[in-house]
């Protein structure tokens, strides 16, 4: 459990206490969600001495919320994480790099390798327990006395001035209101910020599950993770820190969730294996099963007046191919900067001009990503020839055009040259160890 200074809510709001860039504002920048997208922009700020209020609704004196799931962690999110502090001790806790990305269709025997040496890269990525990341996080959010923390605390609802943002709190019965210059909704897929904020999203969900679990097998893994493709769904697979455990993210129609969450351990494993292929072994164990109902959705915009919207607030993904978690971060860092900036050039951090550049960096690459997911998961998801003949053109596009491939493997890192938003963003105090 963590020992997380948490203010009382009366005494945090005591904030006349001059410490603001401006008396108009109580904090300059509130954050709504301590997930890892809310976290990691809390920290960015607060290692650059921005007053900043974390609000969640979750009561973090009871420690990190039991999660499953590992995420792949693109290089560039590593990157992001290192210059907030949070990566040496997410690597003392352990993270899993990944060396090779092997990507299949079915019973083709047609493979795409991705591999690090092709960039020269650490890694691709890195496979993290979400408990893991979220836990450096925190650690790095109570190491930053300009962050206060509230918690468990709900935003019940806010109004937009024109030189200020006024949000109203509740908890244990006590209603409080916060004034910033600027508040942020980090709450996650069904943002309460977003919906009175009044900004539309679109999106849909695609009748299938995605189960997870951690899989014991008979041959190391060596650092390999594996998408493979089948018309039921995708299949992950994902290297853990110990040489023969993976974490798998199978993906099924919603229909068979009943049947698939039932089955006894032995009956689990040998309804995957099929699907999982022989490269590993003989599958030994499975950890208990959780389930989650993937859903793609874009806000039609990030920002209104005073208001943006980062990581799931903003858009949400499909599983396949790992990136919710690192647009999130991607989010955060660009946001981080942009405020950063806008302090030390002295100017208003919820100006408009500022929200309109941060929906202008980051809109293209999620809408990107998005795209890209979408396509990938319908195009491989169903058994229609054309589409069959399609995709396998696609996978042979991808090991044989020379450039194609490399392009794929940036934007799938996090690292394309046209993310603008690592550059600016100050380093931690500490110093930066190796990515390996
Ligand atoms: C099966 C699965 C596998 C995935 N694998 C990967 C992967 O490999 N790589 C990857 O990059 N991504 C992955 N993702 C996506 C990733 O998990 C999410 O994109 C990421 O967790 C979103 O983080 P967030 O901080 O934006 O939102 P959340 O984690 O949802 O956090 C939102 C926070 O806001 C709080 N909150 C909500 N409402 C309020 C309120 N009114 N007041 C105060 N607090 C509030 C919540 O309690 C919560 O703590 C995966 C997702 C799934 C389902």
């Amino acid at each position: 459990m963590l020992p997380l200074h948490i203010p009382a809510l009366s005494s945090a709001l005591d904030l006349d206490q001059g410490k603001c860039q401006s008396d108009r504002w109580d904090v300059e920048v509130a954050i709504v969600g301590a997930g890892m997208v809310g976290c990691t922009l809390a920290v960015a700020l607060g290692q650059a001495g921005i007053r900043v209020a974390l609000i969640e609704s979750r009561d973090l004196s009871q420690g990190v919320r039991p999660d499953e799931r590992a995420s792949a962690l693109a290089l560039g999110t590593a990157r992001i994480l290192q210059r907030i502090g949070a990566w040496p001790l997410m690597q003392s806790w352990g993270v899993a790099p990944v060396h090779r990305i092997q990507i299949s269709d079915g019973e083709s025997l047609l493979r795409v390798q991705l591999c690090r040496e092709r960039l020269q890269a650490p890694a691709l990525g890195y496979i993290v327990e979400n408990q893991i990341t979220q836990k450096a996080l925190w650690q790095r959010v109570r190491e930053c006395p300009s962050v206060q923390v509230f918690s468990p605390v709900q935003v019940q609802g806010f109004s937009a001035h024109p030189d200020h943002m006024q949000v109203e709190l509740a908890w244990q019965g006590s209603r409080q209101t916060l004034r910033t210059a600027l508040l942020v909704g980090a709450d996650g897929a069904r943002s309460r910020l977003r919906e009175w904020a009044g900004i539309r999203s679109s999106g849909w969900g695609y009748g299938q599950v995605c189960i997870v679990s951690t899989l014991t097998h008979e041959y190391p893994h060596a650092q390999v993770a594996y998408e493979r493709f089948h018309a039921r769904g995708p299949l992950a697979i994902l290297p853990t820190t110990h040489p023969y455990r993976s974490c798998v993210v199978w993906t099924v129609p919603q229909t068979e969730q009943d049947r698939v969450m039932a089955l006894s351990e032995v009956e689990f494993l040998g309804a995957i294996y099929p699907f999982f292929g022989a490269q590993l072994g003989a599958l030994l164990a499975a950890s208990p099963r959780t389930c989650y109902e993937p859903q793609r959705s874009h806000a039609h915009t990030y920002i209104a007046p005073r208001l943006a919207l980062i990581g799931d607030a903003a858009h949400t993904t499909h599983p396949l191919g790992g990136q919710g978690a690192n647009m999130g971060m991607r989010d955060a860092a660009a946001l981080a900067t942009l405020l950063i900036e806008a302090k030390a050039a002295g100017r208003d951090p919820g100006a408009l001009d500022l929200l309109q550049t941060y929906e202008r960096c980051r809109r293209p690459d999620n809408a990107l990503v998005l795209f890209g997911t979408n396509l990938a998961n319908r195009l491989f998801s169903n058994q229609v020839w054309p589409l069959l003949i399609l995709r396998r053109l696609a996978l042979w596009s991808l090991e044989t055009l020379p450039l194609l491939k490399p392009a794929l493997m940036r934007q799938a890192m996090g690292i394309r040259s046209q993310h603008p938003q690592l550059q600016a963003l100050p380093l931690c105090k500490e110093p930066l160890p190796t990515l390996v």
